[in-house]
């Protein structure tokens, strides 16, 4: 009789442990599609591109199933390899997120605190890994406001390194650069002659390549050419390329060593990830190809808003598009709050950006450009105060 009670309750706990995500109408493959239509109309950030059904049938394909952690999985290890090559580096490691890939990249950059990385005032670096510089490194933040209102210059880092060793100052170890910056291309010229100062007086340099594909693209600079400058690079597979998940760090393998030590001290070791790296790969293959037309499309979104009367405030290089709509008497806000309620709705933060990616239809910016029309009209050229001055504004709430 005890057995018995035993196997009832067992039943008890495996039915209690179920969970079936199929068994609800609509079912779920039309959620998914929901999901995938939405992101057409989604200008928020390229965070949002999602795997396509081509994706996933490849990832299905190609996953193998070795367990990361001991490095045995194919998949990742195929792409480890490949990434570090096209990077011209000696290796690479898969992470978790573009967070994590800059943050075990710097960790490794640096020895022992006093120390301090300068990098852009708008840097997520900075403003949006949660303060983790400071945890995880101990190391104090320069944050610096490019003059040129668009990406670091060698003499803003000049003016702001600390090289002395006076001790009062935190010494400048990492310049931790990013590219692109807010959608702008940071010019290979500058970056090096960034560094060449930083070699000259024994700084690592780090860079923030979360978009560095789009750089690529655009350029038709090598990925090799633009990595070289750096000790390390991350650049993100989940953010413009549709991956669900990951990240990459690349650099020499003694770093990239040390950074898998720092991975798993991170909790980010993972075991069976051949599927994320099999989507990182069919990113590549196919994907890279499509950002020439997203900027295309987004500088086209740029021009007709332009021609509204709305201020553009940074160069369109790749898929960001930032805006003061204020000289036509409009607010961020009220714009995001208008487009969610459209018929078809749009989403876009209440803020000065636009985000074109891969999956946003010519619908979408068809029905943008629109509203604003119809906004502009109806606030009948009454301009407000502009919210918009970049040089003086707060990096926070930053946008990802
Ligand atoms: C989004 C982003 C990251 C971080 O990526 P997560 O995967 O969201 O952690 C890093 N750098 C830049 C420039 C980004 O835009």
């Amino acid at each position: 009789m005890a057995s018995l009670s035993l196997s009832g309750s067992r039943d008890g706990v495996i039915n209690a442990a179920k969970l079936d995500l199929l068994d609800r109408e609509p079912a779920a493959d039309i959620t998914r599609d929901k999901e995938r239509k939405s992101l057409e109309r989604n200008f928020c950030s390229d965070t949002v591109t999602a795997p396509s059904p081509e994706m996933l049938a490849y990832a299905m394909k190609a996953v193998s199933l070795g367990d990361d952690v001991f490095g045995w999985d194919y998949c990742t290890n195929r792409l480890e390899e490949h990434v570090a090559k096209l990077c011209g580096k000696e290796a690479a490691i898969f992470v978790s997120s573009g967070t994590m890939g800059n943050q075990i990249a710097v960790k490794c950059l640096l020895d022992k605190p006093p120390f301090s990385v300068l990098s852009d005032y708008r840097a997520h670096i900075y403003t949006s890994e949660a303060g983790g510089l400071a945890t995880n490194t101990g190391a104090a933040s320069i944050p610096v406001v490019p003059s040129n209102g668009k990406y670091l210059s060698l003499e803003d880092v000049k003016t702001h390194a600390i090289l002395s060793d006076d001790i009062h100052y935190a010494t400048t170890r990492v310049i931790a650069l990013e590219n692109t910056i807010w959608g702008v291309i940071h010019p290979q010229e500058s970056i090096l002659e960034i560094s060449k100062f930083a070699r000259e007086n024994g700084l690592k340099m780090h860079l923030d390549g979360a978009r560095l594909w789009h750089v690529s693209v655009e350029t038709g600079n090598s990925l090799k050419e633009l990595c070289e400058p750096f000790d390390t690079i991350s650049l993100c597979f989940s953010k413009g390329l549709g991956c669900p998940v990951g990240s990459i760090i690349v650099g020499p393998a003694d770093t990239i060593s040390l950074a898998r030590r720092y991975r798993k001290l991170f909790g980010g070791a993972m075991r069976q990830i051949g599927m994320l790296a099999a989507c990182a790969s069919y990113a590549l293959s196919h994907h890279i190809a499509l950002l020439p037309n997203v900027h295309q499309k987004a500088r086209k979104l740029a021009e007709r808003i332009q021609d509204l009367g709305i201020t553009i405030t940074q160069p369109v290089d790749t898929c960001m598009v930032w805006f003061d709509p204020s000289p036509v008497g409009l607010k961020c806000e009220d714009i995001a709050e208008r487009a969610q309620k459209l018929d078809k709705p749009i989403a876009m933060f209440p803020a000065d950006r636009l985000v074109v990616h891969i999956q946003t239809s010519d619908e979408a910016i068809d029905d943008m450009v629109e509203l604003l029309r119809k906004m502009a009209k109806e606030a009948k050229g009454g301009k407000l105060p502009s919210s918009n001055n970049t040089a003086n504004r707060a990096p926070y709430p930053a946008k990802l």
